[in-house]
């Protein structure tokens, strides 16, 4: 078996409660209402939010509310080996849990009979992708002026050698032992999200949960500073 963490530290040098190093950019598209490039580790992660405006066809239309339309994409390139174009089983699950969590902090409400379309591409996939989606697709939601009870943010943890840590790099999440991907609403920490693969106790689910918890915190710190920089300059 391959170690994962030697001395304290893990493959990639980072102590266990470190995360991969984070860029983000709001309001990079010209077309689309909002949007944002996050870099996330290896990810990069675009991000580009249309509406609210019309649901077309009418039928499905909700008189009472919006509807949220997250659709996550793999470009061919973002894996090593070329991945198939196109939506499969996996992003087909990824595009309705980000759906479902942005749509709970979003006033769907105040637009009914519009949809909500947000577009996340990943250019680039190194581990962590839905969490890179869903962090890019909440300041494209601002970036868009979209009304939300507050900007989500998105941080997996897990156990790699027996050890909890956060933010699994690619070796740890081919290799480890669980991943745990979550969303919250960072002030209320209202869970969005919440899947997990592998298997940790209940102790280490604690432990975990605590630790993305506080690598969300962070992460929404950067969100706030990448929009207060497109709007304050
Ligand atoms: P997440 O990206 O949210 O962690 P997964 O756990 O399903 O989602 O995927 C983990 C990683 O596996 C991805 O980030 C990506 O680097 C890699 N991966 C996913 N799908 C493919 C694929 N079709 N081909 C090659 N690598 C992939």
């Amino acid at each position: 078996m391959s170690e994962l963490i030697k001395d304290g530290l893990r493959i990639d040098g980072r102590k266990p409660d470190e995360l991969r190093p984070i860029k983000i950019e709001a309001g990079v598209l010209y077309r689309a209402d909002g949007s944002c490039y996050l870099e996330w580790g290896g990810n990069k992660v675009l991000a580009a939010v249309y509406g609210p405006r019309e649901a077309i066809p009418r039928h499905i239309q909700d008189p009472t509310k919006a509807l949220v339309n997250a659709r996550y994409n793999m470009a061919s390139f973002s894996v090593k080996e070329r991945k198939r174009p196109g939506p499969d089983r996996r992003s087909t699950e990824i595009s309705k849990v980000t759906s479902e969590a942005l749509e709970n902090v979003i006033f769907t409400e105040l637009f009914p009979r519009t949809t909500i379309d947000v577009n996340i591409e990943v250019l680039d996939a190194e581990a962590g992708t839905r969490c890179a989606g869903i962090t890019a697709a909440a300041v494209a939601l601002a970036d868009a002026g979209i009304p939300m009870r507050d900007i989500p943010v998105a941080c997996a943890a897990g156990k790699v050698d027996g050890v909890v840590v956060l933010d699994l790099s690619a070796e740890e999440d081919q290799q480890g032992d669980a991943d745990l991907p979550i969303a919250i609403s960072p002030r209320s920490e209202e869970i969005l999200l919440l899947q997990m693969d592998g298997h940790l106790t209940y102790k280490e689910f604690e432990e975990a949960l605590e630790l993305a918890l506080k690598g969300a915190k962070y992460v929404s710190k950067l969100q706030k500073e990448a929009l207060m920089k497109k709007y304050k300059g």
